[in-house]
């Protein structure tokens, strides 16, 4: 299994990074400077598209009083294909900011253009986010910075639309030398072959290794865009409290059903504040001297067990080593894909038997397999120059069959 992301091929290219793989400064205002949410999760609400005015008034009726902070609705939609509702334009501005003013909330909608961010400011529109689609454009990107120089407004951007975290950095960075201070960031998952029962399936771990890169980024979470159905939304909106992410956008419509784009995944008000009031906001950390003491001392036993595996690591890869020096010798292939696929049957049979998930199993000797192969394949071509790994001495019973290994 390949990882999610793919920083490396990224930062390799980035001329003004030095290759260092490390992000660029972002200088960021932090959430509640900009927001005045603090101490809870921002909540962004409301539908897919504008339709009318009546459903935008109507949504935003319906949601007062729920602690929504933006309502948001799409006014250009970036369609898949083509014949689809493409929303009504700039007309629309006014019956978000309109609706907004009438109930007490802030409004927000997606620019994929310097026009569309021209409209939206003079229209008074307080948030602007770029969508997926867009950000996998740098030139559509950079348009918006550009559009955005010496305004005052807040952006989020959206992760692609594939696991490409360098484009979602790469979109952030261009917003901050715009002069964009007001950055955060939403995971609203990625398009993959195989994501069900998720439209888009969450790269939680893409999520957190921008929240690495960039700590002081803020990141919602667009549980709506992940799940593609609506039953699956606070399963989706809990796991991103849970792990840090600083707020929720959700897709909200007065009549779901019948709504003019992603119907499937909106809800109405109500089932939002149903959602909202199910959700558990848990402390970020504890300074608790009971609490400190068993995390100290179980993450000191982590420390252990992960020096035993790094250990276990590097002698198995001394192993194959072994294993690839004898392949050569022998004009053998680096792969035996019989050999690996009786091994990983063996391993997930062990995983089971042990509690541990097949799938998290499998990805892990996806990685350990790779390598293996990697090594061999140099050894197998001499360009490893067939040194055997340090401390491993060969197993003097060993046959030196082909048949065998990585
Ligand atoms: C949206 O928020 O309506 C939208 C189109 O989302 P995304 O860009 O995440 O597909
Ligand atoms: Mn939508």
């Amino acid at each position: 299994m390949s990882t999610d992301y793919d920083l490396a091929e990224t930062t390799a290219t980035r001329p003004k990074g030095g290759g260092s793989g490390r992000a660029r400064e972002v200088p960021t205002l932090p959430l509640a400077r900009w927001s005045g949410v603090e101490g809870r999760p921002l909540l962004v609400a409301g539908p897919c598209s504008a339709e009318s005015e009546e459903q935008v008034f109507e949504t935003a009726r319906r949601l007062h009083g729920l602690q929504v902070d933006y309502l948001r609705a799409g006014i250009w939609k970036a369609r898949t294909r083509p014949d689809s509702f493409e929303g009504i334009g700039a007309p629309a501005l006014r019956w978000l900011t309109a609706a907004g003013a009438a109930f007490g909330l802030r409004t927000t909608t997606e620019v994929a253009r310097a026009e569309h961010v021209d409209a939206a400011l003079h229209e008074g529109i307080d948030l602007l986010w770029v969508g997926a689609r867009t950000t996998a454009n740098p030139f559509s990107v950079q348009e918006i910075a550009n559009a955005l120089r010496g305004c005052d407004i807040p952006v989020l951007i959206k992760n692609p639309t594939s696991a490409d975290l360098g484009l979602w950095l790469g979109a952030l960075e261009r917003m901050s030398a715009a002069g964009v201070e007001a950055l955060g960031a939403i995971h609203r998952g990625v398009a993959e072959a195989r994501s069900a029962p998720y439209r888009n399936a969450p790269a939680w771990s893409m999520a957190i290794e921008l929240r690495r890169l960039l700590p002081g980024i803020p990141i919602l979470c667009d549980p709506s865009h992940i799940c593609g159905r609506r039953d699956l939304i606070p399963g989706v909106a809990q796991h991103a409290l849970d792990l840090g992410l600083d707020g929720l956008m959700i897709e909200v419509h007065r009549d779901p059903d019948h709504a003019w784009s992603d119907a499937e995944q909106q809800v109405t008000p109500e089932r939002m504040g149903q959602i909202l009031s199910e959700l558990s906001v848990r402390a970020p950390d504890s300074e608790d001297a009971a609490f400190t003491r068993s995390l100290g001392a179980l993450r000191d036993r982590i420390d252990v067990v992960d020096h035993a595996l790094m250990g276990l690591l590097a002698e198995r890869a001394g192993i194959v080593e072994l294993i690839g020096q004898v392949k050569k010798d022998n004009n053998v292939m680096p792969l035996q894909s019989t050999r690996w696929r009786h091994l990983l049957e063996a391993r997930l049979e062990e995983a089971r038997t042990l509690g541990l998930e097949p799938q998290y199993v499998k990805a892990i000797y996806d990685v350990i397999h790779n390598e293996s192969v990697r090594r061999q394949s140099e050894i197998v071509s001499g360009e490893a120059g067939g040194h055997g790994a340090a401390g491993v001495a060969p197993d003097p019973g060993d046959p030196g069959r082909s048949e065998d290994v990585p």
